[in-house]
């Protein structure tokens, strides 16, 4: 263990978390208010920022909303928490210490640790069809945001949009633009049907909505290339555009599996459902970047949703250790799918446990309120754990139905 100790005597146990995303921030403030006198904790971020992912499409088309997207990390992490830059670059599971780059002093650095945090999220699936790395652009981070939204500062007036993808992120962004540049032509393109997820109710609301109804659908469409002019689909079509706009999936970053760490064919951590890492229990996964395989979490989706919850059960795995107890399963109930149809509109998708849509949508002024709550609790609930550990709460399946889903 650790060379430190606690005034006891024992020796605090070295706890990495690698993202100040909200599963990283979510572990780090439960554990340091749960069992801070055992533990040091050391965040390691590539900045000292916070940022809300899911207000990346409002950065994106407008221009007053840059503030709302950046957080100092200080403020948001527990005191007791130690703040390191530095992009991880690999992890060495049997040293059990990672290498890491601070990009802001140009040095190398290297720490060791008794557990680790995996919670490094998502990014842009770049090289998701032959061309998107070279002309897509992508609203997966904030520099990604911002780099679109120089692009569409750009265009002309009459200048055309392309954005790949039917579901939350491209139907935000799309109705997004389309309320704060009208003078835009916009086209989404999608392989399935758009708001896949979505009721038959909720669709359709989607489709009539004022936002959404001046935007060009095209759906069932396959894209398998993108150029300099637009995108070829799969059936052999030429879509052109000014500026196309990747927003279909979600890839991870290539970490877990360069350090020879368990990994599913999407270079996603394995876990079990105590968040431990299959084949290295010191390590724990939190967030976008893994995944539990077992068929009563078979449900989950990449969401600040599922972050959060998995960032807290990540550190309860931890609690459990030190204090001798077991470490508890991990189990979530989805409550809504929410997604705003651009500032005065919003849609939320009331869903079962299993994130399968009910019928029940809220939708207009009352969506857009609960959108808005919504983002806010998911930044608010972090404050609040850094106040006092265990504030935060989450929807559980009931057991019969956690019985099902499994
Ligand atoms: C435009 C948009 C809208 C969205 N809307 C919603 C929504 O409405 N509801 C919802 O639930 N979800 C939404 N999401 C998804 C949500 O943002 C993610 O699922 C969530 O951010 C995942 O949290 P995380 O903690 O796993 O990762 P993140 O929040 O991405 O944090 C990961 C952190 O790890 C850091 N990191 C990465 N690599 C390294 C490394 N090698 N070393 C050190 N640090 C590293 C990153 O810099 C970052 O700080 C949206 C996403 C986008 C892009």
């Amino acid at each position: 263990m650790s060379a430190a100790s606690t005034a006891r005597g024992a020796p605090l146990v070295r706890v990495l978390v690698l993202g100040g995303g909200y599963s990283g921030i979510m572990a780090a403030n439960r554990l340091a208010g749960k069992v801070g006198k055992r533990v040091s904790i050391t965040m390691i971020s590539p900045n000292d920022s916070f940022v809300e992912r899911i207000r990346l499409h409002e950065v994106a088309a407008r221009h007053d909303t840059e503030t709302a997207s950046r957080w100092a990390l200080r403020d948001l992490v527990h005191h007791d928490v130690r703040l390191r830059t530095g992009t991880v670059t690999r992890i060495d599971p049997d040293a059990r210490v990672v290498h890491a780059h601070d990009s802001i002093a140009n040095e190398p650095w290297s720490e060791s640790y008794d557990r680790l945090v995996y919670a490094v999220g998502s990014g842009t699936a770049v090289t998701a069809v032959p061309g998107s790395e070279s002309y897509a652009h992508s609203i997966t981070n904030l520099a990604a945001a911002r780099d679109l939204r120089a692009r569409l500062d750009d265009l002309s007036d009459s200048g055309s949009v392309l954005i790949v993808g039917g579901g939350t992120t491209a139907i935000e962004l799309s109705t997004e633009l389309a309320v704060a540049r009208p003078h835009l032509r916009l086209r989404l393109v999608t392989s399935g049907l758009v708001g896949p997820t979505l009721s038959e109710r909720g669709r359709d609301y989607l489709r009539r909505s004022r936002a959404f109804a001046g935007i060009e659908l095209h759906e069932n469409t396959r894209v398998a290339e993108v150029t300099q002019e637009g995108v070829v689909t799969q059936d052999g079509r030429t879509i052109q555009a000014d500026c196309v706009v990747w927003a279909a999936s979600f890839a991870v970053p290539s970490l877990a599996r360069d350090s020879g760490l368990d990994v599913d064919r999407a270079g996603r951590l394995v876990v079990d459902d105590t968040m431990r890492s299959t084949i290295d229990p010191e390590i724990l996964g939190a967030g976008d970047g893994c995944v539990i395989t077992s068929p009563s979490n078979s449900h989950l989706r990449m969401a600040c949703a599922t972050a959060a919850p998995q960032g807290a059960h990540a550190a309860a795995t931890i609690v459990a250790e030190i204090t001798g107890r077991p470490a508890p399963s991990f189990r979530l109930a989805y409550l809504v799918i929410a997604m705003s149809l651009g500032p005065d509109d919003g849609l939320v998708q009331r869903t079962r446990p299993d994130d399968t849509a009910s019928d029940a949508v809220i939708t207009g002024r009352l969506g857009a309120w609960f959108n808005e709550l919504n983002n806010r609790y998911a930044r608010q609930i972090l404050a609040w754990e850094r106040q006092r550990a265990g504030a935060y709460h989450w929807a559980k399946p009931p057991k019969r139905q956690a019985e099902r889903v499994g």
